[in-house]
């Protein structure tokens, strides 16, 4: 164990994503465990810059496993783009003793700590939190399980209404690049079509595909478009247009939104927030620096954080396929 580390500052930053929560319990309990010093910095980089900091024991993280958000808050900071605002940020940790850094957010906080290491020296190791699961080095970020139950269980409700008067519904999901929780949530709960960031489906074969569905004696229909689909329309664009070529259907709308971020994180983001806290302060002991901590085949790897970017998340090629034969 690296002699140098003495304290440990967390933060969450970006946008909010269940199992943050668990996340900052972890690292703050593992710290304890080690004999090391923890610092809870409130509202991301913001928070770091003004000196926003509070010294946090075991104790002080009880209750909050079960809870969806981020007790820390969370904040998108400008001024730490700025290398004005990285230097304010460095004396506030410097003056505050700490020696390292745990960052839980998505690509944009990992840029923001790679910056931030590389003109100070500073040790830092990232969390990924965020449901849209847009990130390389970990097959599930934190979040993204939590999110799809939320998503699948909103979509099944949405159902019910969409069967009871023959509705076609397109259900907008969040995913700006990639399409894990729209394909994912599609299969779950049986949707006729998924629009995803990585395909175009096109609008004719978007079509033949809902007269198809309609033929074959389905009642009601359900789309799930992924915030950032190819299609070139957006989700009440793509109404109007099914509006005008297939009288049919009575097409109705519907945005999920914010709701799929909140709500309290599943067993399984629980346990890998639990996971990724140990492993992130344990690296960060061993003199590890500018790595991700992620989920591979059921261990905990690291990867580093350029190329945690950098690098594509995937989505599953053979989701595409079961989605597909599962509409027959
Ligand atoms: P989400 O995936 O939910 O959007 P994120 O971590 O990608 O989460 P961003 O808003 O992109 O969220 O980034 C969070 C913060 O990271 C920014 O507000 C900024 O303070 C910092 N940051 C992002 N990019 C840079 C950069 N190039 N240099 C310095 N700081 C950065």
């Amino acid at each position: 164990m690296s002699k140098n580390i003495k304290k440990i500052g967390v933060l969450t930053s970006g946008g909010d994503a269940p199992g943050m929560n668990a996340a900052i319990r972890s690292v703050v309990r593992t710290c304890a465990y080690h004999g090391i010093e923890c610092a809870g910095i409130f509202r991301g980089y913001q928070g770091m810059i003004e000196g926003d900091f509070k010294t946090m024991d075991a104790r002080s993280v009880k209750g909050i496993i079960n809870k969806g958000g981020t007790m820390l808050k969370s904040a998108r900071s400008k001024e730490f783009m700025t290398p004005e605002g990285r230097k304010k940020a460095y004396d506030q940790l410097i003056k505050a003793n700490i020696d390292a850094l745990v960052v839980i957010g998505g690509d944009g906080s990992f840029t923001g700590a790679m910056v931030f290491n590389k003109e100070f020296d500073f040790p830092v190791m990232g969390i990924p939190g965020t449901i849209d699961n847009d990130i390389y080095g970990s097959t599930h970020t934190l979040g993204y399980d939590t999110a799809l139950n939320t998503v699948v269980d909103a979509v099944d409700k949405i159902r019910d209404t969409a069967s009871s008067h023959d509705r076609l519904f397109f259900i907008e999901v969040m995913g700006r690049d990639v399409g894990h929780i729209a394909l994912n949530v599609g299969v779950g709960a049986g949707a006729e079509e998924v629009l995803i960031p990585e395909e175009d489906l096109g609008l004719d074969r978007l079509l033949e595909s809902l007269h198809r569905s309609k033929k074959s004696g389905k009642s009601s229909s359900i789309v799930i478009v992924a915030e950032g689909d190819k299609i070139g329309k957006n989700v009440f664009e793509l109404k109007d247009y099914v509006d005008e070529h297939m009288s049919e259907y009575e097409v109705r709308v519907s945005v999920l939104g914010h709701m799929q971020r909140g709500g309290s994180p599943s067993c399984f983001d629980r346990v890998l927030a639990s996971r990724m806290g140990v492993k992130a302060v344990e690296s960060l002991l061993e003199g590890k620096s500018t790595l991700m901590v992620g989920l591979m085949h059921d261990d905990m790897v690291l990867t580093p954080l350029d190329q945690a970017i950098k690098g594509q998340s995937k989505i599953n090629l053979e989701l595409l396929r079961v989605s597909e034969i599962m509409t027959t």
